[in-house]
């Protein structure tokens, strides 16, 4: 395994870094006064996203994400991971290099079992930047975290497709630019247990979807992107909008997780970087009982501790992305399955650290810090449970000796 940086990494990583000192932190505070500014958190998009999205593109610093497509920026996941690093040090970053989720796992799964209709629709104007997406597969009423408990119905009904169900935690659809849903249900009730799933393009404008309410995290509403509760009934679509085939519903969750979940595990790096870096700034110019805190060892064991779990789940970070370049998604799903678990922990430890040497400012919303915590403890739920994880993890191991 290499995992040096190349010439073309290192001057991305540089314009990548030069672009968020200069464009993104100093706008964080806009983008919040921008959306509070509005009639509603939920009506527009903050214009200074839009701004910042163009001067983005004029760079060449765009859709970055996309190995193996002619539609990506031709970066492989193990050179899209220090970029995308850089970019999650901010809850603004990603979409503003449109690398953001939930549409960078969408888009590449309309790359990959998307038709050439379903490409010129939605694929390209989602690489634009100008729509945005969703991902509509957990439910309410089971645990969705076994997928092949999703109830949805996807039935046919001569050309069409008929989809009825209830969704929530449908990420970005509260976005005004959003318009097209990617919705997983059953077409074959008794099928074998992971062939009677499907995925379905829904355009969120035909009739019968109904978002009921946005969920709110730890308080936050993640406005104007948001977490949706869905409603479809009798949603009708045309029977080509079916992804794929019948069928193939789990086997392309399978595809589609893969890299959405290796790039959370990126932006947490980036985002425990920004706590780490944030800690080490307070501590030197803080001063309690005489000295600054740096000079008090149990800090000093944080920053330590924090530096050591961050290149450890570097690291690993790493090691799955060079294996899927080398083996493909399926056969890294053990280290992309480890990664899972091990970079929210470890960002989680880290932020937590960088909001205890804060004192009270680090729970304000005065600092990023506890908006990251809220954030980066979502990701110990989505795209997978760590229990779920571990469970395939243990069962592979096991497996060994068998
Ligand atoms: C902020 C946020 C954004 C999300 N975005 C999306 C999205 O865009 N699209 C989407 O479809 N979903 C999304 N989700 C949903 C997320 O993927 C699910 O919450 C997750 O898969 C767990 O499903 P569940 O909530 O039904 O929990 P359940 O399946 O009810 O599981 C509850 C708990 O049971 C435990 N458990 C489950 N299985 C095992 C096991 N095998 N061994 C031991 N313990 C186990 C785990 O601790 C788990 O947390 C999002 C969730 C959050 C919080």
């Amino acid at each position: 395994m290499e995992f040096s940086y190349s010439s073309k990494v290192k001057e991305l990583q540089k314009k990548l870094t030069d672009f968020m000192e200069e464009h993104i932190y100093p706008n964080e505070k806009v983008y919040e006064q921008q959306l509070n500014a509005q009639e509603s958190r939920w009506s527009a998009v903050p214009p200074i996203m839009e701004e910042l999205k163009e001067k983005a593109k004029a760079e060449g610093l765009w859709n970055l994400f996309l190995p193996e497509s002619g539609y990506g920026a031709g970066l492989t996941n193990l050179e899209y991971a220090p970029l995308c690093e850089i970019m999650g040090r901010s809850p603004i970053g990603p979409e503003v290099f449109n690398c953001a989720a939930p549409d960078t796992g969408n888009m590449e799964v309309l790359e990959r079992y998307g038709t050439d209709e379903h490409k010129e629709k939605w694929l390209k104007p989602l690489l634009a930047g100008e729509i945005r997406s969703c991902f509509s597969m957990t439910e309410p009423d089971v645990a969705s975290s076994d997928a092949t408990n999703i109830e949805a119905r996807i039935e046919r009904d001569g050309d069409e497709y008929v989809i009825n169900g209830r969704k929530w935690w449908s990420s970005g659809a509260g976005d005004p630019r959003c318009k097209i849903a990617i919705v997983m249900g059953k077409t074959d009730f008794n099928a074998n247990r992971h062939e009677q799933q499907s995925m379905i393009l829904v355009p969120l404008d035909t009739p019968g979807v109904k978002i009921e309410r946005m969920i709110s995290v730890f308080g936050y509403d993640h406005a104007p992107h948001g977490h949706g509760e869905i409603t479809y009934e009798n949603v009708r679509v045309p029977a080509e909008n079916i992804l794929w085939g019948e069928g193939k519903g789990f086997a392309i969750a399978q595809g589609r997780l893969g890299p959405g979940r290796i790039h959370h595990c990126m932006r947490l790096i980036g985002a425990a970087e920004r706590a780490l870096e944030l800690l080490c700034k307070r501590v030197q110019d803080r001063i309690a009982f005489g000295k600054p805190l740096s000079s008090q060892g149990v800090i000093q064991e944080w920053i330590a501790n924090s530096r050591i779990e961050i290149e450890q789940a570097r690291l690993l970070t790493l090691k799955a992305a060079y294996m899927m370049d080398t083996v493909g998604n399926k056969e890294a799903k053990t280290e992309i399955a480890m990664i899972k678990v091990v970079a929210p922990t470890m960002a989680l430890k880290v932020i937590d650290r960088a909001i205890q040497a804060y004192g009270g400012a680090g729970v304000s919303n005065d600092f990023p810090l506890a908006s990251m915590w809220a954030s980066s403890r979502t990701l110990r739920l989505a795209d997978g449970p760590d229990e779920v994880h571990r469970a395939q993890i243990a069962k592979l191991e096991l497996k060994k000796y068998q």
